[in-house]
């Protein structure tokens, strides 16, 4: 149609269009993609902020096609998430990162994310038990990395998962802090060890921004009193790095100490650093 309404209408849906044409073509590569060996894992260091030691990374997925190069994870997670294809390919990320972190000096940590729909599956505990025991990584090495979002839907069945991990001994770490729009009232049902202050904070404070800085240095206080620690996200200038420090959280991850690396370049990392 030729009048002002139609052309607007024609303005917008096509990209909608083309957006769900490429999330079905995503999911439909997606389902192939762990047999053909396209999906790996980088690795990512975190680092003390008092001494700059490493003493984890974090496995981080990468999916490259053949044909389309290098996706990223906010276009193909989603997608996975939604096709249910989380909950395989979490499983391969878990044994897989098990694996290698098994070969690490025994301080050094592994954090892996874990979907909220991963929680969902009934079998999901059953695949960390046998992640720990086929690689024979101990339990107190690996940390799991869950958003705010998973006491959301079903809170009751997230607290009672997460707690059957806590009970094998392994860490639980909340990721992306203060992006959700969830209560506090979960932090005292489910004892994380760690709350990552997300990377949108650390930049603000970096910028003098007074609610960021007001932010972080309360997220601080609460994790202090509450026995927790912190790690800072998304440091990428000395300058974050050095705020960060006085703001006081105890771990930083951020481009400035290392970006998501291969496994061989994580091993030789820890090699070079336990040398110094
Ligand atoms: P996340 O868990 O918050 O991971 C941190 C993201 O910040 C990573 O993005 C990392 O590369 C990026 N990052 C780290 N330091 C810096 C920095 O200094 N500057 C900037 N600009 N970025 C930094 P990535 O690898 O693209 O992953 C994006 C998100 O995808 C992750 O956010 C996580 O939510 C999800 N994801 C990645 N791997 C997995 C996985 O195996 N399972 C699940 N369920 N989600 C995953
Ligand atoms: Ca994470
Ligand atoms: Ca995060
Ligand atoms: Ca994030």
């Amino acid at each position: 149609s030729k009048d002002a309404g139609g052309g607007a209408h024609h303005c917008y849906e096509p990209q909608l269009h083309a957006d769900a044409e490429e999330r079905r073509t995503l999911e439909i590569w997606l389902r192939t993609a762990l047999e053909k060996g396209e999906l790996h894992l980088a690795y990512q260091p975190v680092v003390m902020a008092n001494d700059t030691r490493v003493v984890g990374f974090e496995a981080l997925l990468r999916w490259t096609h053949p044909e389309k190069g290098v996706i990223p994870p906010y276009k193909f997670i989603p997608v996975a998430e939604e096709a249910r294809l989380i909950t395989p390919i979490g499983e391969w990320v878990l044994r897989t990162a098990c694996m290698e972190a098994a070969n690490w000096p025994a301080d050094v940590r592994i954090a892996v994310n874990v979907s909220p729909e991963q929680l969902n599956d009934p079998n999901f505990v059953t695949s960390v038990v046998s992640a720990l025991a086929h690689s024979g990584l101990s339990p107190s090495r690996l940390e799991l990395e869950v958003t705010e979002s998973v006491f959301l839907r079903e809170g009751t069945r997230a607290i009672a998962v997460l707690d059957q991990i806590l009970g094998l001994g392994i860490k639980l770490a909340l990721d992306d802090f203060g992006t959700g729009y969830s209560s506090l009232g979960y932090l005292r049902k489910t004892q994380f060890s760690t709350i990552k202050v997300d990377r949108s904070f650390v930049q603000g404070a970096a910028k003098k921004s007074a609610e960021s800085l007001a932010i972080i240095r309360a997220v601080v206080a609460m994790a202090d009193s509450l026995g927790m620690t912190t790690t800072a996200e998304g440091a990428e200038t000395e300058d974050e790095f050095q705020l960060i420090r006085e703001l006081g959280c105890t771990k930083v991850q951020g481009y400035l100490f290392g970006r998501p690396m291969p496994a061989e370049d994580a091993r030789e990392l820890i090699a070079t650093a336990s040398r110094r």
